[in-house]
């Protein structure tokens, strides 16, 4: 009766509203939440360890995986493409382990909408406020001022797609977002699609009723 499916959790946000805190948060708690290490062709950002952050890879490498059906999903964000293989996901899940994706809304529309769409938690961060938006992206501290800029000018773009999504949360205090996400996942695994043995025990109940 424990085994259960895994979950392809996605949580998307603008750049900066804080889904990369939240996403080492939830894997602290849970450490059998395997993070979907997506493949990028933009350059590593210093500290970023390939394999571990990303799996960087040229266009045409890219490309490749995409001709040969590796991807789950992929899309082209702020002038770079990003996409998330397929494999790791499949394992995972039929091993009853979650999935995390820290993904565009794009990627979010695709695995929705594809065979493992039923087993979908998906979650969107808003910022408690544009000006917050812009202070994080500025105290992060990882990317300069052209990139930024860059980056608040598509926010809105990425937040014009919050209604596509099981959840939203306004990423205010860290805390108490990250006490809502677990209180949603702990929620979520308990779906009837996530629970496969759910068939087996109704059957076992049904024949010790019927010898009653
Ligand atoms: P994203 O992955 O969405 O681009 P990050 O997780 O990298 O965003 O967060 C951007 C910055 O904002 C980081 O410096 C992070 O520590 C900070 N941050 C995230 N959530 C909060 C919060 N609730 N309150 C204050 N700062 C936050
Ligand atoms: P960054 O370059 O800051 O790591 O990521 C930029 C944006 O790309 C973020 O919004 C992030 O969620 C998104 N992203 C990262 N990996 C993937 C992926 O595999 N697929 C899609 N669709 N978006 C991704």
């Amino acid at each position: 009766m424990d085994d259960r499916r895994g979950l392809l959790i996605i949580l998307s946000s603008p750049s900066g509203a804080g889904k990369s805190t939240l996403a080492r948060r939830l894997r602290d708690w849970d450490p059998e939440i395997l993070f979907s290490v997506s493949a990028t062709t933009r350059a590593a950002r210093p500290g970023e360890v390939d394999g571990q952050d990303y799996h960087f890879m040229t266009e045409p490498q890219f490309r490749a995986e995409v001709s040969r059906g590796a991807m789950l999903e992929h899309a082209h964000v702020f002038g770079n493409f990003y996409g998330s293989p397929e494999g790791p996901v499949r394992s995972a899940i039929e091993a009853g382990r979650d999935v995390l994706f820290d993904i565009d809304w794009q990627g979010a529309q695709q695995i929705v909408n594809s065979a493992l769409g039923q087993h979908t938690l998906s979650i969107f961060l808003l910022p408690p406020s544009i000006a917050e938006l812009r202070r994080r992206l500025e105290s992060r501290g990882q990317d300069d001022a052209a990139t930024i800029a860059k980056r608040m000018n598509k926010s809105w773009d990425e937040i014009s797609h919050w209604g596509g999504y099981d959840f939203v949360l306004v990423n205010d205090d860290l805390d108490a977002t990250e006490a809502k996400l677990k209180t949603i996942l702990t929620a979520t695994r308990l779906r009837r699609s996530q629970q496969p043995g759910l068939t087996e025990h109704v059957r076992a109940l049904q024949a010790e009723f019927e010898a009653l």
